[in-house]
């Protein structure tokens, strides 16, 4: 069973007399005890995304569902959702505990027991019992983003929305935030949209992962769905670091061969077949660094290249290489004794390279 769905839901904003499209025509459907993110680079429309869920903007068209209601109407307050903002949004003159519990109070009937008791469960789960007669003031930024989780821990809703909740904190913190964010969805299970630019942490704590351009959605994979077979050349740049490396290449498609200045790359015939397809006489070949191979003799798939910056990193070594005057990043493991001004022959391993339209 879908706990959320945007059905084909836009929205569009309008900025000094012009329309703005935020999010176009979009379908994600997110299972019960989820974790989907939202990824993508600044202004794609993730916030947006989000907030349409939240009721803090409304649709434009389309619906949006949570549980099997349409909620385009309904307010904010009324929607089973709690949500956790980048900059905490903590009252500074209550407490923690009145910060943990106001929300309750305000839009609940639960007695100032039960109230009491789910606020102290929720605190014992975060190790923030100590701090619960302290002001906001009194706290670290780690410390306010657990009162903030705590806050929506309470509500019992039926589903988080975070808004890219651990981009004020230190990257040690963030990195141990979230693991605890993921054991915390396990031990919840309450279905969750989460909001980050930061691929790594989509690929990390996502169930699935939607990545949004312009509006528009990507790619709705896991994340080694879409870090292994991205659905086109955005996914491909976007998902994994370093990046994956492109190049722009003539196609020859009698013999499946892509060329450029010095190289021929005979793509599988299942590549050409599908680059034939698309009828274009050029095709971007994409390849990620760990994918690279130094070759020994020079092949259908290999390519030579100079070296122009080693970068020994101990367990591997990222090479910065010049490949018929694109710029090409590989990594390879230990040091191979590799110096700069080197000519290398590398094998782009034919089972490893996407094939993606010329741009
Ligand atoms: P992201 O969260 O991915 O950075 P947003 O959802 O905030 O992206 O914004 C998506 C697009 O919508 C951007 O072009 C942004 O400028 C525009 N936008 C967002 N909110 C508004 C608004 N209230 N008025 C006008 N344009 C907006």
């Amino acid at each position: 069973m879908a706990t959320v769905e945007y059905d084909e839901v836009t929205k569009v904003f309008e900025e000094g007399g012009e329309p703005v499209v935020a999010v176009e025509d979009l379908n994600i459907a997110v299972e019960a005890e989820e974790f989907l993110v939202l990824v993508g680079p600044s202004g794609c429309g993730k916030s947006t995304t989000l907030r349409l869920l939240a009721g803090l903007e409304t649709v434009t068209d389309g619906e949006v569902r949570i549980g099997s209601e349409v909620v385009n109407d309904q307010k904010p307050k009324d929607r089973d959702i709690a949500m956790v903002f980048q900059n905490y949004a903590l009252y500074p003159h209550k407490t923690v505990e009145e910060n943990m519990s106001f929300g309750l109070e305000m839009t609940t009937s639960l007695s100032d027991e039960e109230i009491h008791g789910r606020v102290h469960d929720a605190a014992e789960m975060l190790g923030i019992e100590e701090l619960l007669d302290r002001q906001p003031k009194a706290l670290s930024g780690g410390q306010k983003q657990r009162v903030a989780l705590g806050r929506a821990i309470v509500r019992e809703p039926e589903v988080f929305l975070m808004d890219e909740p651990l981009s004020n904190l230190d990257a040690k913190l963030r990195t141990d935030m979230r693991t605890e964010l993921q054991e915390l969805h396990e031990r919840l299970g309450v279905a969750t949209v989460y909001v980050t630019h930061d691929q790594t942490e989509a690929m990390t704590m996502g169930d699935r992962i939607a990545v949004l351009n312009d509006g528009e959605l990507q790619q709705l994979g896991t994340p080694l769905e879409c870090y292994h077979r991205p659905a086109n050349r955005f996914v491909a740049g976007f998902i994994g670091s370093p990046s994956m490396n492109f190049l722009s290449l003539s196609f020859d498609a009698t013999a499946g061969v892509g060329s450029t200045g010095g190289i021929d790359y005979h793509f599988t015939d299942e590549q050409a077949e599908r680059i034939r397809t698309s009828g274009a006489g050029a095709v971007t070949l994409g390849i990620r660094p760990e994918d690279i191979e130094l070759a020994e003799a020079e092949g259908p798939d290999t390519v030579r290249a100079a070296v122009r910056v080693v970068e020994p990193m101990g367990k591997e070594s990222y090479l910065y290489l010049d490949v018929s005057g694109t710029e090409v990043t590989a990594s390879v493991p230990g040091d191979y004794g590799i110096d700069v001004g080197d000519q290398l022959r590398l094998r782009f391993p034919r089972d490893r390279v996407h094939a993606f339209d010329a741009e």
